[in-house]
Formats: structure tokens, sequence, C-alpha cells
């Protein structure tokens, strides 16, 4: 089911690129500040693929994420989820992700990429980074405490090098993290309240988490 139709009434569009392992409050309020903050019209959580830095590492199953992204996202009627990525073979990339989603929209439909502040560190070693700033704009979300001055030191390197827009926002919901609520699960911690009630009966159901997945 595509769940992305051809639009021409959005004028900012918001993309909440994530591996969402799990989704969590903390993304749901960071997407509604962002949509908040920026005046922006829809937002679309895209949820990755085979992402190219995480090679080796366990990442859970992407139909899984991309269902709890649904059930998560479902009661918020500006926001929507995306196949694009976990329906695409090979590895994932942002800069494809991007020119895809832009033929379904409006040509003069504004994007903003919103993501964790650590990828923001790492984007100059992405793939294609020239074409990519060119296509949108970039949010780059912190947890509180985050080395901010850090962060602006490659905000402003990245402004020198490709005039392009990057935007920084902390959000206090961000001290929810996914690998936190993945520790949580494999201690038989409690979960609730940080995820959905509907995502937290998602994990109980396909004992996503525990130790013997
Ligand atoms: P990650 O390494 O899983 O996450 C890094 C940190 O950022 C984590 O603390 C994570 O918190 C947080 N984070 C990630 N996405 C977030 C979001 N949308 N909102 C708030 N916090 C977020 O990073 P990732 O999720 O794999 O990658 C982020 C995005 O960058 C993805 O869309 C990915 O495809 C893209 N990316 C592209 C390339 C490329 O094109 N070459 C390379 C790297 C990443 P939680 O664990 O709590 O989410």
């Amino acid at each position: 089911m595509r769940t992305i139709e051809p639009t021409t009434n959005i004028k900012k569009l918001a993309i909440m690129g994530g591996t969402f392992d799990p989704i969590h409050i903390g993304h749901l309020m960071t997407a509604e500040e962002v949509r908040n903050e920026f005046g922006i019209d829809q937002v679309v959580f895209i949820p990755t693929g085979q992402p190219p830095h995480k090679k080796g590492k366990r990442v859970t199953d992407s139909e899984h994420r991309y269902l709890m992204s649904v059930l998560a996202t479902v009661e918020n009627p500006s926001f929507h989820v995306s196949r694009i990525e976990i329906d695409r073979p090979g590895m994932t990339y942002t800069v494809d992700t991007i020119k895809e989603i832009k033929k379904l929209y409006a040509p003069d439909t504004k994007i903003y990429f919103i993501t964790g502040a650590d990828a923001v560190h790492e984007i100059l070693t992405w793939n294609r980074v020239d074409e990519l700033m060119k296509i949108c704009e970039f949010v780059a979300v912190t947890r509180p405490g985050y080395k901010r001055r850090q962060l602006k030191g490659k905000v402003d390197e990245l402004k020198q090098s490709y005039e392009c827009r990057v935007h920084y926002l902390e959000v206090p919901a961000l001290a929810i993290s996914s690998s936190d609520i993945r520790e949580r699960v494999r201690k038989d911690k409690p979960i609730k309240y940080l995820v959905t009630e509907a995502v937290e009966k998602y994990i109980q159901k396909f004992e996503l988490y525990s130790d013997n997945k």
C-alpha cells in the first residue's frame, strides 16, 4: 500500500528519517515541535531500509519498524509513514529518498529533513552530499545536555561549504531513546509512556527486543 499520494497543496513538508527501532514518544514530540516551529503542513516518517552506516549492526526487521511507526502516528492527521526506503532494495541513501519524494509533491514544496544531531556531524560523509544540500534544509534535533557548541561548529562548516540551511532545535522529550527502550525490554522493565500503548502491545506481541529475539 502506498501511503503518500501525489499532492499539490503542501507548501512545507518535513521528512522524519530514522531507524525507529522502536519509534517512541520523543520522536512524536519532535515531529510535532518541528511542525509547529516551521509551519509544516505534513510530516512523513520514513523508517530506514538498509542503512549504510549500520552494516553488521543488528537492526529489527523493517516490516516491524514500519508497522510500529504506523501505529504510533495514526492519531495525528498531519503525520504519515512511507515505505519508500524499506521497499527499496540495496543501501538506503537519503539523497535518493528525497529525490523520489519530491516527485510526489509540487515543484515549489519546501522540504525539511529532520534527524538526530549525531547524524548532522556525519553529513559530509553521506552519499552525494552536494546534491542533497541543494534539495532540502536540515533540522538537527538534540537531546537536552547535547554539546551545542560542538554542533554549532559543524553547522557553521556546513553553511560555509554548501550555503545550506541547517537549523537546530533542542527537544526535551528526546531524553527518551530507542536504545534505552530496547535495554529496558531486555531487562523486563516497563516501557509504558515511553512509547504509545499500541507500540507497547506490538512489542509484547512479537516479543521484540527480548533476549531470545
Ligand atoms: P541513528 O544512528 O540511529 O541515530 C543517531 C541518533 O539520533 C540516535 O540518538 C537517535 O535516537 C537520534 N535520531 C535519529 N533520527 C532521529 C529523528 N528523526 N528524530 C530524533 N532523533 C533521531 O541514525 P539513523 O536513524 O540511522 O539515521 C538518521 C537518518 O539519517 C536516517 O533517515 C538515515 O537514512 C539518514 N542517514 C543517511 C545516510 C546516507 O544517506 N549516507 C547516512 C547516515 C544516516 P533514537 O535512537 O532514540 O532514534
